[in-house]
């Protein structure tokens, strides 16, 4: 379904400026964003892919991955098509990297209200829009936010973290949570491996922490582009220097789309990698690791296993709400039921 965009201005000739993500489009009558679903049509900026969904699933809220959110509830996730990055590396290529012109006869329809009424109906505690860059479909996201906080359902975005302050802040009323990626600690990775920048990602975060959003972030290991000792240790000095408590997962890299001649991240790494994190951060974790003790959630005062996570199999053990049962030091960055 077509919808005009929220966030643009008119320009002379024709021309519109978008103001959804930080690539800022200037868009001639007639041509399309660098994202591909987003059109100027006589002046007027439309987004192409309004309610149209390519991926819905009920996930446990740990597949986002959010471990201080809510653990052990579903979630339903949402996905449409389209990206604002073109990363060599991209898990889910065949919704993002597609054009929505070829791939729309194989997207089913959903409006905000039947999206809410089926997270309802699926016993979900809450509703995230996953799989692709939620701000592609920002439009579609706002206003499924809005309801779902009236309905009193938990709201995630999974995202690359490349929106404009903007859109956030214009959502951020309605947006509980959501998990960023940081892909990486260096321009060059982001201009090599992705094809954007760094440092909007980088504002996203910061952004997002002073509106008060639950924020976890994702760094995806990949062996010889990102896992230096000096890069990973810069990271977790920047997350430190803006919250210790922010939990950070580090995942495992397997090869994928443009990026196979890279082989999977060694168990060693992430382990060496955990170590570093762990010297400025209270909650550090792996990321496809099933069943390695870096899923889990320890008290970062009594060291007591407060979370066992196998899988998504996740089992509450230490907690009382948001206190560690043992020594009953408060987790500021858990929020629990
Ligand atoms: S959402 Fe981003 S990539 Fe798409 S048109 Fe707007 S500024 Fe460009």
């Amino acid at each position: 379904m077509d919808m005009q965009s929220y966030l643009y201005e008119q320009l002379d000739g024709g021309r519109v400026k978008c103001a959804t993500c930080a690539w800022r489009c200037t868009i001639k009558d007639g041509e399309r964003g660098f994202c591909g679903v987003r059109e100027n049509r006589s002046g007027k900026l439309i987004s192409l892919n309004y309610g149209l969904v390519s991926s819905v699933n009920v996930d446990p809220i740990e597949k986002k991955p959010l471990f201080h959110f809510y653990p052990g509830t579903s979630v339903f996730s949402l996905g449409t098509v389209g990206c604002n990055f073109r990363c060599l590396h991209c898990q889910n290529y065949s919704i993002s990297q597609v054009s929505i012109d070829e791939s729309v006869r194989g997207l089913v329809e959903y409006t905000p209200e039947q999206s809410i009424e089926m997270a309802k109906k699926s016993g979900c505690r809450g509703i995230a829009w996953t799989y692709n860059e939620p701000t592609i479909w920002f439009e579609y996201t706002y206003d499924s936010a809005k309801l779902a906080k009236a309905q009193d359902l938990y709201t995630v975005y999974v995202t690359n973290g490349y929106m404009t302050g903007e859109a956030l802040e214009m959502i951020s009323p309605f947006l509980d949570a959501m998990n960023i990626d940081v892909k990486g600690f260096t321009q060059e990775f982001y201009t090599k491996l992705c094809q954007t920048r760094l440092k909007p990602v980088l504002e996203t975060v910061e952004r997002a922490y002073k509106l008060g959003i639950h924020i976890e972030l994702t760094y995806l290991v990949i062996p010889g582009r990102n896992d230096s000792a000096v890069e990973i240790t810069r990271f977790t000095d920047w997350v430190s220097g803006i919250d210790s408590d922010i939990p950070v997962h580090f995942s495992r890299f397997h090869p994928d789309y443009k990026l196979t001649d890279v082989s999977m991240t060694p168990t060693k790494t992430l382990e060496e990698t955990l170590d570093i994190a762990k010297k400025k951060l209270s909650y550090v974790y792996l990321g496809n690791v099933p069943g390695h003790n870096g899923e889990n959630t320890r008290c970062p005062k009594c060291n007591s296993l407060l979370i066992e996570r196998i899988g998504y199999r996740t089992k509450i053990i230490g907690l009382t709400g948001n206190r560690c049962l043992k020594c009953g030091l408060e987790l500021p960055s858990l929020h629990a039921e």
